[in-house]
């Protein structure tokens, strides 16, 4: 069992997490019923007043192209959810079959379709489908995080620098001059980011680097990032002596490289930022760069799960070290259902599926195997032998009756595996 047992009073608003001694003694007792298995979670049965916590705890958000991490950190260091968010990839290629079999059909003869007027407008804050998913899915991930802790506030890291202080160092935060993570806005380490960490003259990345004011300092030049650009230090003191010179296009090129993302990549943080602020009252912006920094100071490894740590951690940056769980919620994506040819709603013949011929199982119920092993229904067979498998589709066991798999939640648009050094429970 995970060493944390999540707490609902008797409303389903979120208390401080318990022991599991504790929490199987309420339940003992008749003082509390199971909500979830994954995270462990329990409602009380009766009133409590003044349980209330008054500890501070922010979720952090941290997300990127196939994963993210989402997690809950008390002030005091202690962290009390991880989990990583595998999200879905397959929206692009399952939106273009969806043109392709619509391209084929409209050379096909076919029933009428009545036409489809005015459904081409884009709304404002509109999103690529495959995006719009990922974005869904990280604000998922703090909604449970949310009714099962008592949260005061959302960290999402938005961009990988905060552009507007790179340009003007004199607007630079408190909570970067306190010290602590002095420098780690400031346009030097912009500059190295900037020229992907290599020399922009002999291009090594695996060198000590430094960066070169173009106009120095003394003649008036500007600390910004267009009058600096990344050098090691051979080319470096090869630049001062006139040994290496420097051509103007490749400065051009350089420090004209305003630092960009992909458009769409801003929309997306926008999106989860606007959907965020909808549910909580204090979100709260980052940048990686603070991450970074935050996270070597806690003394974490890079990963999705500690970098969320990290997002969540920046209030509390007077501590030295966080400590972290045993064990991570992998929590994964899943599509809501099949795009069926023939057999959806509005197909040219409608052929009813029976899921009874599957004995009350579907694809991606959770199951508990007769050894304990807890696992996925991942193939179903009309002989009632299955495939479970675990989160990421490796098997368990082939072909197992469904008559001996203890059913524990059913399937739904996001599942939830523990994963880590405790056993899961
Ligand atoms: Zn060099
Ligand atoms: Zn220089």
């Amino acid at each position: 069992m995970t060493d944390k047992v999540y707490v609902q009073d008797k409303d389903g608003q979120p208390l401080m997490p318990t022991k599991p001694a504790r929490a199987r003694r309420k339940l003992d007792q008749g003082k509390a019923e199971v909500v979830q298995r994954d995270p462990f979670t329990i409602r009380l049965t009766y009133e409590v007043d003044g349980e209330k916590n008054t500890e501070e705890i922010r979720i952090g958000l941290d997300e990127g192209s196939k994963k993210g991490g989402a997690s809950a950190v008390q002030n005091g260091g202690e962290v009390l959810y991880q989990s990583e968010v595998q999200l879905r990839t397959d929206i692009r290629s399952k939106m273009d079959r969806r043109r392709r079999y619509r391209r084929s059909r409209r050379s096909r003869k076919t029933r009428y379709r009545k036409p489809k007027f005015d459904n081409r407008r884009r709304e404002e804050g509109w999103l690529p489908p495959s995006l719009k998913s990922k974005a869904e899915s990280m604000v998922k991930a703090v909604k449970d995080i949310s009714e099962i802790l008592p949260i005061e506030g959302v960290n999402v890291e938005i961009a990988p620098f905060d552009m507007q202080k790179v340009k003007d160092p004199d607007i630079e935060g408190e909570e970067y001059q306190n010290g602590e993570l002095k420098g780690h806005t400031s346009a030097r380490q912009y500059v190295l980011y900037r020229d992907k960490h290599q020399c922009i003259n002999c291009k090594k990345d695996d060198v000590p680097l430094q960066t070169h004011h173009i106009q120095p300092k003394r003649e008036g030049g500007t600390d910004k990032p267009s009058n600096m650009v990344s050098l090691c230090v051979e080319c470096h003191e090869g630049v001062h002596s006139g040994e290496v010179e420097l051509s103007e296009r490749s400065l051009k090129y350089w420090t004209n490289k305003e630092y960009k993302y992909a458009s769409h990549v801003n929309s997306m943080k926008d999106y989860i930022v606007d959907e965020l602020k909808k549910l909580f009252d204090d979100v709260k912006v980052t940048f990686g760069n603070i991450t970074k920094a935050v996270r070597k100071k806690l003394g974490l490894g890079k990963s999705d799960v500690n970098d969320s740590i990290a997002v969540a951690s920046q209030d509390f940056i007077d501590k030295d070290s966080v400590s972290t769980l045993g064990y991570t919620f992998v929590k994964k994506c899943l599509p809501r259902g099949r795009y069926r040819l023939h057999k959806g709603e509005g197909s040219e013949v409608s052929i009813p599926t029976d899921d009874s011929d599957y004995f009350g199982f579907n694809r991606w119920d959770k199951v508990e195997l007769p050894d304990g092993t807890v696992g996925f229904v991942k193939g179903r067979r009309k002989s009632g032998y299955f495939d479970i498998s675990d989160i990421d589709g490796n098997s368990y066991d082939h072909s197992i009756r469904y008559s001996k798999l203890e059913l524990i939640s059913r399937a739904d648009t996001i599942i939830t595996e523990v994963r880590g050094n405790s056993s899961p429970q």
